[in-house]
Formats: C-alpha cells, sequence, structure tokens
C-alpha cells in the first residue's frame, strides 16, 4: 500500500477523523485526570448492516451510542438520518471493505494522538471499542493486529464476549472489564473468580454500593481509565439515558430489561449510615 496522504482520504471518505480523543464526558474525566484516551466510536450492533456486537442480543436497544450528542441527534433526526450515526456507519463500512485502509488511517491517528500526549506530559491509552465489541486482533495490518503494532501502548476495553477473557493471557497491554447485560450474571461470577472486573449499571445516581453478589465496589463514574480500577471488582457505572428511553412525544420509556440493578435489589449491600 502507498503512503498515505490523511487529510486527502478523510475528505474522499466524507469523515472528519476515524477516531480522536475526549469525546464524551467519561474521557473528558479520564483527560482531566492525566490520561489521553484516543477512542474510536463505529456503528454498534448491526446497524452498518455488519454485526460488531457478538454479545450484543440483550444490550443493543438500550447501547450507549444513542446517548450524549447523539441521543439529541437521533430524537431529532431518526436512527438512520443522525449525523453522528452516518458517520460511524462509515467508519465501519471502511473497517469491513477496506481494511488496509481503515487500519492505515487507525496507525497514524494513533500515533497523532500518542504524540499530542507526550507533548503535554500525558498518559496514553486506547479504547477501540466505544460502541463495538471486536476483538482487538481484527484490527490487522500487515501481519500484526493492533497490539502487536502499539505493544507499549495500554489498550482496553469493554466485553460481554466471555472468551476474550483468553487475550488477557496472551497481551499484557489489553485490560478487559466484562459487562453484566442483566442475563449474563454467571459469566460475570465467573470473570471475577478468575480475578477480572465486571461493569454494572446501578438505578443509584449518587451513591455506590459497598458491595455487590459479595464482591466490593469501585466507582467507576470517576473517568474511563478501567486498567486502573482494583482487581476483583464489580465496576459501579450509573444508568445514562438514551434515545430508546424516549417516545416520538418526548416521554420517557423504562428499559424493559433489568440490566440495571435497583437499590432494593439482594444483592446490593450499602454502606452503614
Ligand atoms: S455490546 Fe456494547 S456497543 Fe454493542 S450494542 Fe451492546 S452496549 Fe452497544
Amino acid at each position: 500500500m502507498g503512503k498515505l496522504n490523511y487529510t486527502k482520504t478523510l475528505r474522499e471518505l466524507g469523515i472528519a477523523y476515524l477516531g480522536n480523543h475526549s469525546q464524551s464526558m467519561k474521557m473528558k474525566l479520564s483527560t482531566a485526570n492525566g490520561t489521553i484516551t484516543y477512542s474510536l466510536y463505529l456503528a454498534p450492533w448491526n446497524l452498518s448492516g455488519y454485526q460488531v456486537c457478538p454479545g450484543g442480543q440483550y444490550c443493543h436497544k438500550f447501547c450507549l451510542n444513542g446517548s450524549g450528542h447523539n441521543k439529541a441527534e437521533i430524537l431529532a433526526n431518526g436512527v438512520e438520518l443522525s449525523k453522528i450515526n452516518m458517520g460511524r456507519v462509515k467508519r465501519t463500512k471502511l473497517f469491513y471493505e477496506n481494511k488496509p485502509l481503515f487500519m492505515q488511517l487507525l496507525i497514524h491517528e494513533i500515533n497523532k494522538a500518542q504524540r499530542y500526549a507526550q507533548k503535554h506530559n500525558m498518559e496514553f491509552s486506547v479504547r477501540l471499542n466505544c460502541t463495538s465489541d471486536l476483538s482487538p486482533k481484527a484490527f490487522v495490518y500487515e501481519g500484526k493486529n493492533i497490539l502487536e503494532i502499539f505493544p507499549n501502548v495500554q489498550f482496553y476495553d469493554y466485553t460481554k464476549v466471555y472468551n476474550r477473557i483468553e487475550l488477557l493471557k496472551e497481551y499484557s497491554n489489553y485490560h478487559l472489564t466484562f459487562s453484566y447485560d442483566g442475563h449474563n450474571f454467571d459469566k460475570c461470577k465467573e470473570f471475577l473468580s478468575n480475578g477480572g472486573n465486571v461493569a454494572v449499571v446501578f438505578a443509584n445516581q449518587e451513591m455506590i454500593p459497598m458491595r455487590f453478589a459479595g464482591y466490593p465496589v469501585c466507582d467507576g463514574n470517576l473517568w474511563d481509565m478501567r486498567y486502573l480500577d482494583p482487581k476483583q471488582h464489580v465496576v459501579a457505572l450509573h444508568y445514562h439515558t438514551t434515545a430508546a428511553n424516549y417516545d416520538r412525544n418526548g416521554n420517557y420509556i423504562e428499559p424493559d430489561d433489568d440490566f440495571v440493578i435497583s437499590d432494593e435489589n439482594e444483592l446490593v449491600e450499602w454502606y452503614a449510615d
């Protein structure tokens, strides 16, 4: 493949960038706490025509893809005509339809973001699956996957694909947090008993529990650097509404699934007053 003309390529693709940093509130909190995280947002589930969330059968409806700026975009223009979704679909199609070009852009941008972090004396990490759940082994260029291309960079993801745990044995620069989806409690317990962490969404917006299902809980709302969390913890996340929580008239719709843990859940232990 020839030398990449980054600006011209992006113009031809009709996107401003592939990934970026400090895009979400949580990433901004990471930045405020000294870490630049290069973040990639693909089109989740099968929105692009390609399935990027193999464990997403229960979570795709209330996926955080529909939160933040995109919530307003989707509510105003619909899922398909949201400009943010359209950009994410373009990136996802590029990933499947021209992987060498996608990877050239990705490598270029990670290098650029890393230089930016160094210049500002900040830590650096990469999260490729902000709105997808793909193996980093799928991000391949010239026979090497992205974890091998950047062996000194900290990569991390949340996942609902249990077997990804195997990657942790192979790559010391990769961190995974398994996610509770309301239906995978046994797998969550297995992940925890193997020393891993599990992200759980709690309805309470003010406090986090002391323990959940017998495991200590840490606060996952302070920033997004999950690789800094203490091991074998439940990572508490606040529930964020998405476009799927509102009907055409703007009325709130409760999620029809039980992935959000209520204050009354019998597995929750609160701190004593
Ligand atoms: S796996 Fe993650 S990105 Fe995919 S649909 Fe579920 S919540 Fe969204």
